[in-house]
């Protein structure tokens, strides 16, 4: 099989060119990796096209975005419409609320406001939990991330785990002051830091950043009634969770946060998030008190993708689809490692998964952290050279898509396979 660097000359002269006007060529860090990143020409159904026109079956999907699948023709019409009728009117649209309906009924929340993307829904969601409670503190965890806006973004991915780590130059300190970070799954640490000036405990309910790391439901459950008992907020951040399974965590773990986001996945596509929430929490978002705003939040065209993805797309039919290829898929991979003896882990949930490399699967970021990342490379880069996209990142997951076949998942697992000996080696 041929090498990364012989198969991608193209992306390899796009990005010298456009380093010289992009920081590294790209317009998101997540984009890059070392040597040079890929540059992609287009998509279909599960398959995309680099620009040196090497054909991948595709499990980052837009960093979890298009689990409708790439082109899908019933967005294309949607959107052909919307934009054909104006694209931005001002004002709101006719169609927003029917989408805050279907959102409520869909994820059992009582009101909801629109965004563009999960870091101006995250940003939001912590104003408005302060405004609520009268309160200063928000609590996260280590290897949880919530987007690019400063008060969150501590421990996202720190090389070497050490006290509260800026995951990014130019955040001044006093700024995550009111920002405490806890490790994923202690329940005895969390007991100890909720006290009566914590506003929210901000989470993601299945953690997706560090890979795919599970959740111990026991915990979760008790840092709802932690929460509850001193009189903070829990914020579940379903950007990436919330399309993972027909109603999301908070339906797979029939649990009642005061807020959640969504992104990614609901939209079909297009720049869209959503900040739900009890009802007297919402109340608290208006003219003269929290503040919430956008330009192009709820446009009619992310809107109209939106409305269609979830009321015909993302159905509890293409839910059973998605999640029966991800069990397939899980299982290859389990087999794989156990065959080669290899020390690989797998962990999946909903419509997505991710391989570790180390024995077991990581419950936390220190944990995800110590896993052999240099390997994870090797393999990522021979499985772009057998035509798989197999995740995102070292840190990210895969997901299935309406789009994705049985043959797409056997394709992923026949180059796994050669993908994980050659990291063996
Ligand atoms: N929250 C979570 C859990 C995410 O995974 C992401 C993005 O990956 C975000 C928030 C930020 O979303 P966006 O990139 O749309 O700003």
């Amino acid at each position: 099989m041929k090498s990364y660097t012989s198969i991608t000359v193209g992306s390899l002269n796009l990005f010298n060119e456009n380093k010289k006007v992009m920081p590294f060529g790209v317009s998101s860090n997540y984009r890059y990796f070392e040597p040079y990143p890929l540059y992609i020409r287009k998509g279909k159904g599960s398959h995309v096209w680099d620009i040196d026109g090497n054909e991948y079956v595709d499990y980052n999907l837009g960093f979890g975005v298009m689990e409708v699948g790439y082109g899908n023709q019933k967005i294309v019409r949607e959107v052909e419409k919307a934009i054909q009728e104006g694209s931005i009117l001002g004002f709101e649209y006719y169609k927003t609320g029917e989408l805050a309906r279907e959102i409520s009924r869909r994820y059992k929340m009582d009101m909801v406001r629109f965004s563009s993307t999960g870091t101006e829904a995250t940003m939001h969601s912590i104003r408005i939990a302060r405004a609520f409670t009268g309160r200063k503190k928000i609590i996260k965890f280590e290897g949880h991330y919530h987007g690019s806006h400063d008060q969150l973004l501590v421990n996202v991915n720190p090389p070497v785990p050490k006290g509260k780590t800026m995951s990014s130059l130019g955040i001044p300190e006093e700024v995550v002051t009111n920002t405490l970070v806890l490790d994923w799954n202690d329940l005895e640490q969390l007991e100890k830091s909720v006290d009566e000036d914590v506003a929210a405990i901000i989470m993601e309910p299945v953690a997706m950043n560090m890979g795919l790391v599970p959740t111990d439901e026991e915990f979760l459950r008790e840092t709802m009634r932690i929460a509850r008992e001193k009189g903070a907020l829990v914020i579940f951040d379903e950007t990436k969770t919330g399309g993972k399974a027909y109603s999301g965590a908070k339906g797979e773990f029939s649990l009642e946060p005061d807020l959640m986001i969504l992104g990614k996945a609901i939209t079909g596509g297009f720049p869209l998030s959503v900040i739900a929430g009890k009802r007297e929490v919402m109340e608290t978002i208006g003219p003269g008190k929290t503040a919430h705003g956008g330009t192009y939040n709820a446009n009619p065209v992310s809107v109209s993708s939106s409305l269609v993805t979830l009321k015909e797309i993302l159905t509890e039919d293409a839910f059973y689809h998605m999640r029966r290829l991800n069990r397939m898929l899980t299982k290859g991979y389990e087999e794989i490692g156990e065959d080669l003896g290899v020390d690989v882990s797998v962990a999946s949930w909903g419509t997505s998964g991710t391989v570790f490399f180390s024995k077991e699967v990581p419950e936390n970021y220190k944990e995800f952290i110590s896993s052999d990342i240099s390997r994870w490379f090797t393999y990522f880069f021979a499985c772009l050279s057998g035509g798989v996209i197999p995740m995102g990142g070292f840190n990210e997951e895969w997901t299935l898509s309406i789009s994705h076949s049985e043959e797409d998942v056997r394709k992923h697992l026949e180059v796994a396979e050669f993908a994980l000996r050659k990291a063996k080696e």
